[in-house]
């Protein structure tokens, strides 16, 4: 069953055209790609809102598919090929319905361009920056703070980012009126209709600087550093990402900042494996600790803890202390991971002669060989390893 037009915008079939673009308006602005970022499913239903608004919106059309349905659009002139799916590109939507968006926030056409809506001006926005942050086990556990100097596109302090020398502002543009796009017709998914693209002579800002800002060339930015203090909350892995919002290069003209990505990478540590939020601590113990027991101490992320190890401890074993892992990322988790001890066991490398001894008069006892029920234990805890 295909999707209805009507049910689609959430409209009555006698809805008047001034009830159908305020409906459009509202579908586009709840699944606006902007609000959705990487969603599928709002993309598809922005798609088919815009569909249906192409449709509903040209009486012609509208009554055609009233009669007909979908079947009642294809072929004749202009032939409609609907555009949901894939193989639409979501910006032609965007570039042919802009004009009934009347709210800000914007476009991002890509070029580092933002389409205003409310005025049809475009603004520039400043490109994102990269940094890295090298955290160790200790910082990821509690969350760390961490200041950055960024070199980056700063507002030009001359002219306060308009891009005019003193004294001057900017005109308005002749080829647009300051409107900031121009109107032509094309041939697209329901036949020829007015497409408005940003105007080629101002770039769509409305505006041209004919008296530019020496300082800045016009540009409204500058070379500049500013000291960025970032937030790392708890928990992070290696390859996550934490997005600055407006921390990045500033925009041309006074436009829309940049953000920051920060990176995380984790520093090798020289007690802990890291396995999700457990963390695995190798414990080598000497044959008379693991032969006849102990209580030893091992390091935590912070601190430290003593642990019970029983006479006759095998190498393999493990022992897991609960809550002494790390921490999962607020918002993406729950709770704290483990600390996993694994047990292994020190064979002495090299023996003096009295150790030889030792060792040789009880080279035959019964004590010193696994009996069957041992030799089955220590198998099942090995298969459990790999498991
Ligand atoms: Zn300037
Ligand atoms: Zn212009």
């Amino acid at each position: 069953m295909e999707e209805d037009y009507y049910k689609i915008l959430g409209i009555e079939k006698n809805a008047t055209a001034d009830e159908i673009k305020k409906a459009y308006r509202r579908t586009a602005i709840k699944y606006h790609p902007d609000k959705n970022p990487g969603d599928k499913v709002a993309e598809e239903k922005f798609k088919q809102a815009a569909e249906a608004y192409a449709v509903l919106s040209d009486p012609d059309k509208r009554s055609r598919y009233d009669q007909f349905g979908k079947a009642g659009l294809e072929g004749g002139p202009g032939g409609f090929n609907g555009f949901s799916g894939e193989g639409v590109d979501i910006n032609d939507i965007l570039r042919q319905f802009g004009d009934i968006f009347g709210f800000g926030g914007g476009f991002d056409f890509g070029g580092g361009f933002n389409q205003q809506r409310s005025s049809g001006k475009a603004q520039y926005r400043g490109s994102d920056l990269r940094v890295k942050a090298k955290l160790t086990l200790q910082e990821i556990s509690s969350g760390v703070k961490k200041k950055y100097k960024i070199n980056k596109d700063v507002t030009c302090s001359h002219c306060h980012g308009s891009g005019c020398a003193e004294g001057h502002q900017p005109e308005t543009c002749s080829t647009c009126h300051g409107s900031g796009y121009v109107t032509h017709t094309r041939q697209s998914f329901f036949g020829i209709s007015r497409v408005q693209e940003a105007c080629p002579t101002c770039h769509g800002e409305g505006s041209i600087i004919s008296h530019p800002c020496s300082h800045c060339h016009g540009n409204g930015i500058v070379k500049g550093e500013e000291i960025v203090e970032v937030e790392i909350p708890a928990g992070v892995a290696e390859g996550m990402i934490i997005n600055v919002t407006g921390k990045g290069n500033a925009g041309k003209h006074n436009g829309i900042p940049g953000d920051i990505h920060v990176i995380i990478e984790e520093v090798e540590d020289k007690n802990f494996v890291r396995d999700g939020q457990d963390l695995i601590y190798n414990l080598l113990l000497t044959i008379s600790q693991a032969a006849l027991g102990e209580n030893v101490e091992i390091p935590l992320v912070s601190g430290k803890a003593r642990i019970n190890i029983k006479p006759g401890t095998q190498p393999g074993t493990t022992l897991r202390l609960r809550g002494k892992g790390l921490p999962a990322v607020k918002g993406y988790g729950y709770g704290i991971g483990d600390m996993i001890v694994n047990v292994s066991v020190y064979i002495p490398e090299t023996l003096n002669s009295e150790e030889k001894i030792f060792f040789e008069s009880h080279k035959d006892s019964s004590h010193f060989s696994p009996s069957e029920s041992i030799k089955t234990k220590i198998f099942k805890a090995f298969k459990n390893y790999f498991h």
